[in-house]
């Protein structure tokens, strides 16, 4: 009967919120675990200068391989860490470690950092940044800070205030995943960004769909006429990144087709190989 069912389907529903809790619980007291435990790790993924093809930045992308559970993404334990009030902890690791990498890399190239709408009520994040710079001797233009829009209209003056300290002190300032949030264009202009990161739904189709293209490519000329450098994420062809270098005004772009994110070790030896000299790298092929 159509009740029977119903009542079936309400046990059903209520095992699962049960696994669910429980599932939840544990990989919480589990992330607690890792973060104090250094279980965490850093990855690392090339934002690529689409004119020069050299690697200008990479974003440090936090990873966690549970002992048991294996990889958990971080979409699934960054939330979790910002509701049980860990994110500052994480926060403060990712900062230290990501600046201490990027001191290692040859050249000049920055290193980004995510930050959440919970880390502008959290620890003092201009002390910590100013304290990891030190203690490398980076130049603060070396270090790039990437928000969503959500966070910063979630914390509006609070997000204003440290942005625009971060700014003057040569911070460069992104504004990520553009074009999945609120998407107000207000705050373009009232916050210091210096940089625009336009979300990977805008890059998927662009390839087979002249009407995503577009999009992708008028979302790219605002960037450009409000002086923002402009990244488009998600890149993982040849023919996404020919479209993005033909018919955008696109200048960085990030995505599998460069690299996947990976680790620190690694990086620095991908940074070596793309941004050496062309002429070294013929010469290395033509005697190796
Ligand atoms: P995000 O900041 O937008 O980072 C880019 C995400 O896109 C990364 O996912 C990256 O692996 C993925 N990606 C890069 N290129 C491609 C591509 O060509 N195709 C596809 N399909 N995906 C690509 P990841 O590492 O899973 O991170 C997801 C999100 O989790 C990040 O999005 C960021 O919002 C958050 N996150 C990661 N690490 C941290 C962290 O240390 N702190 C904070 N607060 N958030 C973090
Ligand atoms: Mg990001
Ligand atoms: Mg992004
Ligand atoms: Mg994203």
């Amino acid at each position: 009967s159509a009740k029977g069912d119903g009542k079936a389907r309400s046990q059903i529903f209520h095992a699962q919120m049960d696994i669910d809790y429980h599932y939840r619980q544990r990989l919480k007291a589990d992330l607690r675990e890792a973060v104090q435990h250094g279980g965490l790790t850093l990855t690392f993924q090339p934002l690529v200068d689409i004119a020069t093809r050299k690697v200008v930045a990479c974003e440090a992308l936090a990873r966690w391989d549970h002992p048991e559970l294996g990889l958990v993404a971080p979409s699934t334990f960054i939330p979790l860490a910002e509701e049980m009030g860990l994110i500052s902890q994480i926060t403060e690791w990712v900062i230290g470690t990501a600046i201490a990498q990027c001191s290692a890399w040859p050249g000049a190239v920055s290193v980004a950092v995510n930050i959440s709408a919970r880390d502008f009520r959290g620890v003092d994040l201009m002390a910590v940044i100013e304290e990891a710079l030190a203690r490398c001797g980076l130049a603060p233009s070396r270090l790039e800070i990437e928000v969503t829009e959500t966070a910063v209209i979630e914390e509006h003056d609070i997000a204003k205030r440290l942005l625009t300290a971060l700014a003057a002190k040569g911070v460069a300032i992104a504004l990520d995943d553009f074009g999945t949030g609120y998407s107000s264009l207000s705050y373009l202009h009232a916050l210091p960004f210096t940089k625009l990161k336009i979300d990977r739904s805008f890059v998927a189709d662009i390839a087979s769909d002249e009407k995503s293209l577009q999009l992708l490519a008028n979302v790219a000329r605002l960037g450009r006429d409000l002086d923002l450098i402009v990244v488009a994420e998600g890149v993982e062809t040849e023919a996404q990144l020919d479209m993005v270098l033909e018919h955008t005004k696109v200048q960085q772009v990030q995505g599998y087709f460069f690299s996947r994110p990976l680790p620190a070790r690694d990086i620095a030896e991908l940074i070596g190989r793309l941004n050496a000299p062309r002429r070294l790298v013929q010469a290395n092929r033509r005697h190796g």
